[in-house]
């Protein structure tokens, strides 16, 4: 993915390609913690570098589409990373926007937010609606919105609109578009319309996963924008154009963390379902025509019309820079970047304390963890 030329609006190449952002959250300590400092850092708005734990005199440099420093505004990635695929989405064409990363790193705070630092769920749902409003009566289209919410759990389908949901089937339709009978479609009016709805969804969510210990990033989340326009005389055209928001459950190692029972089973759903949609990003960035691999997981699955082909997707990769995340920033950075460079550079010397320490400790715990990787 790292060194392509993107060609993000599609229209002169078959299958689009993922643009891959990467979002470093800010460091945070915790007053019982020895500060170790960060061991990844950004260089400028497209690469950024992580200490080599096999030797630290090394660094290994990353090269994405965007990178989004820690003091990268929620605005900021809106405007970058979002805004400008949402007017597609009012001319029939789908898009997708994903949060990645571990657990702790991000993806909660960069998809939803909080009232005071609304992330890009809420502004991407308030500029739908500018969008709709802004249209000219005269291009003689009418226009109405619609949400559907649910999560992916357990390789299980469930509808987060209707409490009680039931694992619900996806099915396609003659022309190739993905669909969930029964699920709720609920047409919304305006930003406030929506929130009645998402809050409480959101609100129970959290809820049942504090009871189930952490589902939420168990879990995948997926929000769905759904644009119909009609064309006001006859023959009376018809259009929707899809927009998912995901977040996307914690993509750590499991492995590292002593799972065992549900815990595990959770663990191989999300296994199979992040593995494979890092498989379909790889091949839909490799340009090659090797076949996409989406009806390998429920998530590939439902977003196979809005992810590739004519659709527009973002992947947004949240990273942590505390050495307790080094193993789980490594993998989510593998996961993102198609090419990395080592470079022979020690990564503190002028800016911090020497971390020779932590990056033995952190490499000790992957090594009594995990069998290779
Ligand atoms: P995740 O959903 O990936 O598990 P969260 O979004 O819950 O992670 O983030 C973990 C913590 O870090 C939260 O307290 C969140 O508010 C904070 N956080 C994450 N990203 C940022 C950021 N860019 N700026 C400030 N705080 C952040
Ligand atoms: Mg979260």
């Amino acid at each position: 993915m790292a060194q392509r030329v993107a060609t993000s609006d599609g229209g002169n190449k078959k299958t689009s390609r993922v643009r891959v952002a990467v979002r470093l959250r800010p460091y945070m300590t915790t007053p019982d913690q020895k500060d170790d400092g960060p061991c990844v850092r950004g260089l400028d708005s497209q690469n950024l570098e992580i200490i080599n734990w096999r030797n630290a005199t090394e660094t290994v440099k990353y090269h994405f589409d965007a990178f989004h420093d820690e003091q990268t505004t929620q605005q900021e990635v809106f405007l970058s990373s979002v805004k400008p695929i949402l007017p597609h989405i009012l001319q029939g064409q789908n898009a997708s926007v994903f949060a990645y990363g571990p657990t702790g790193a991000g993806k909660t705070h960069t998809m939803l937010g909080s009232s005071e630092q609304p992330g890009v769920i809420p502004r991407a749902v308030r500029e739908v609606f500018n969008l709709v409003k802004a249209k000219d009566e005269d291009e003689g289209w009418s226009y109405s919105i619609g949400m559907s919410y649910l999560e992916i759990y357990n390789e299980k389908v469930l509808d987060l609109l209707s409490p009680n949901s039931q694992d619900l089937p996806i099915r396609e339709d003659k022309d190739k578009n993905i669909l969930i009978p029964g699920l709720n479609h609920t047409t919304i009016s305006s930003f406030s319309d929506f929130d009645k709805h998402f809050v409480p969804a959101t609100l129970n969510r959290t809820t049942a996963s504090t009871k189930l210990n952490q589902r939420s990033s168990r879990s995948h989340a997926i929000l769905l924008i759904k644009v119909v326009r009609t064309q006001r005389a006859s023959p009376r055209r018809q259009q929707t154009g899809k927009l998912y928001l995901v977040d996307l459950a914690g993509s750590e190692d499991n492995r590292r963390t002593g799972n065992q029972g549900i815990r595990l089973k959770e663990s191989g759903a999300i296994n199979l379902s992040l593995f494979t949609l890092s498989k379909v990003v790889d091949s839909l960035n490799s340009g090659t025509s090797i076949r996409v691999p989406y009806r390998d997981s429920k998530l590939t699955r439902l977003l196979q019309d809005s992810l590739g082909g004519s659709a527009h997707s973002v992947m947004i990769t949240n990273i942590a820079p505390e050495y307790k995340y080094y193993f789980d920033t490594f993998s989510a950075l593998n996961f993102a970047a198609k090419s990395k460079l080592i470079v022979n550079k020690p990564f503190t010397r002028e800016t911090v304390a020497v971390p020779v320490l932590p990056v033995k400790r952190a490499r000790e715990e992957h090594e009594a963890g995990s069998s290779g990787t």
